[in-house]
């Protein structure tokens, strides 16, 4: 039996009933079919989701006011807590994450939960000083039905964060979650049907990008649009949505820079940096990917990471490696190209992980690869990857720093490692990015930290109170009543 669509808390198979194959990253074979939706089912996810909400905002969802809908999302807050080694196992081997990291996944999204149920109530208005006899509100409504397209790297955390931040503001949401990542969604969605959300409030239709994505993207019964992933296809999302003028956050990736000057702590930056670019084997938006290094340290610095990659290990979740395999054959090829390109130009690699001997031959394995000294305009210095190389290039002075810390298309995220304050602060205003984490990277990753880019890093934010703000829109009301005689 494939996975169905779960559509107004029903599972509900493809329309054309045709499938798709879900394959183990770690040994490249099959063993799960979903359904492989297309426009028509993407319809009748977006008329459930209308179905919730009413024509008048009179429908089941939207009459469920802030506190109940508080209540339902802690309520599946707790419930994915109490399956979270089921849902970390599913997730795990959907994708090839480690275990470890599936299960930090589903524990980031239990919180997103917790923090979007809290906040639920908090979302409101304001009354605006206006002329004499008039009072005037501003009312935060939901934009209606929102949609979310959600990639593969962190299909439980971009859910959360996502369709969590939506479903609190009130909206009702259909969901396409990745073609090589949709099992840990569609079982989010049975349990959110179990603990008593209504029907339509959430709408799950798998299926590929270019078939339910696009159908999603160009439904105008969309009213919002979020979208996770690459470069090229955010700019085909929010080109099908302006032509229904339907808003959208774009969340696009990046090339991420840690600039490390001579004054750093190198014993604490250095398991950091090596973390920042393995972590789900360097397929993270975020990943820091360009490691700037002031000339004093650089070589200090390199042997020692150098050092270290060359005990890294690739391989299945049984063997507790420091990264699993790469989600897919196109991924993993990708990389290989990438990898071939940089040494016919002549690129100098400084170190190289291992595949754990053992591993699956037919798994897509990358170990993780360290270059040193590649020139500012090379590709490798310039395009994501989203695999697990890592790039260093040297610098002298602050500002040398700072035009290669931004001299790419992309602005995610950056990580300064000095002691000095006010070069900190000096960084911290001057990186073309959406976050700057200084003295760490990624600090943890809190749901309450605003997420997103600038440049073709994508625009909005995503996460904390920020998120919900971007889940609604605001109307103003004026009311003229006039003063007593
Ligand atoms: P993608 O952007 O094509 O896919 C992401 C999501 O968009 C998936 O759910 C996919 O089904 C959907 N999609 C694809 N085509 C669509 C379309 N025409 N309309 C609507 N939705 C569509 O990414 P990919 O091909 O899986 O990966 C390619 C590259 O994208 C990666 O190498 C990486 O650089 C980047 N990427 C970035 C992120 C991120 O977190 N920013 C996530 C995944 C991939």
């Amino acid at each position: 039996m494939p996975a169905h669509h779960f559509i107004a808390n029903r599972q509900v198979p493809a329309t054309d009933g045709q499938t798709i194959p879900v394959i183990d990253p770690s040994d490249g074979l099959a063993y799960e079919q979903i359904a492989r939706g297309t426009a028509a089912d993407i319809d009748q996810a977006v008329q459930a989701a209308h179905a919730a909400m009413g024509d008048s905002l009179d429908g089941p969802w939207a009459r469920t006011c802030a506190r109940d809908r508080g209540r339902l999302l802690a309520d599946w807050g707790r419930a994915v807590l109490e399956h979270a080694d089921e849902l970390a196992g599913i997730e795990a081997r959907d994708t090839g994450k480690t275990l470890h990291t599936a299960r930090n996944d589903v524990l980031a999204l239990a919180r997103y939960f917790e923090f979007y149920a809290g906040a639920c109530d908090k979302l409101h208005g304001d009354t605006l000083p206006y002329e004499t006899g008039y009072t005037v509100m501003t009312v935060r409504e939901p934009h209606g039905v929102t949609g979310h397209i959600i990639p593969w790297n962190y299909p439980v955390q971009i859910f959360g964060r996502s369709v969590g931040a939506s479903l609190a503001a009130g909206n009702a949401c259909v969901v396409k979650p990745a073609e090589d990542a949709s099992l840990s969604t569609l079982y989010l969605a049975e349990l959110a049907a179990r603990v008593g959300f209504p029907a339509g409030a959430l709408n799950v239709v798998t299926g590929y990008g270019h078939e339910a994505g696009a159908a999603l993207s160009a439904h105008p019964g969309i009213h919002h649009i979020s979208f996770t992933g690459s470069t090229v296809t955010g700019q085909r999302v929010a080109e099908a949505a302006a032509r229904h003028h339907c808003p959208a956050v774009l969340e696009l990736g990046g090339k991420s820079p840690q600039i490390v000057f001579d004054d750093a702590d190198l014993d604490a930056a250095l398991p950091v940096i090596v973390n920042a670019i393995i972590q789900n084997s360097g397929q993270t938006c975020s990943a820091g990917s360009r490691l700037l290094v002031q000339e004093g340290c650089y070589e200090t610095l390199l042997s020692r990471l150098a050092e270290r990659f060359r005990g890294l290990r690739a391989g299945p979740a049984s063997m507790d490696p420091d990264l699993g395999p790469l989600v897919n054959q196109k991924q993993f090829e990708r990389v290989r190209q990438i990898l071939a390109a940089a040494q016919a130009e002549g690129l100098t690699e400084a170190a190289r992980g291992q595949v754990a001997p053992g591993a699956p031959a037919q798994g897509y394995y990358q170990a993780p690869v360290l270059f040193r000294d590649v020139p500012r305009d090379s590709a490798l210095a310039q395009e994501e990857i989203f695999g697990p190389i890592l790039i260093a290039q040297s610098f002298r002075t602050e500002s040398e720093a700072l035009a290669l810390a931004n001299g790419t298309s992309y602005g995610l995220v950056a990580g300064v490692w000095t002691r000095d304050g006010a070069r900190q602060l000096r960084l911290a205003r001057q990186l073309r990015c959406g976050q700057v984490f200084i003295n760490n990277y990624g600090a943890g990753g809190g749901v309450e930290l605003p997420f997103g880019g600038v440049k073709s890093s994508g625009y909005g934010r995503e996460k904390g109170f920020e998120a919900l703000l971007g889940f609604t829109t605001l109307k103003t009301v004026a009311i003229r009543h006039g003063v007593t005689d």
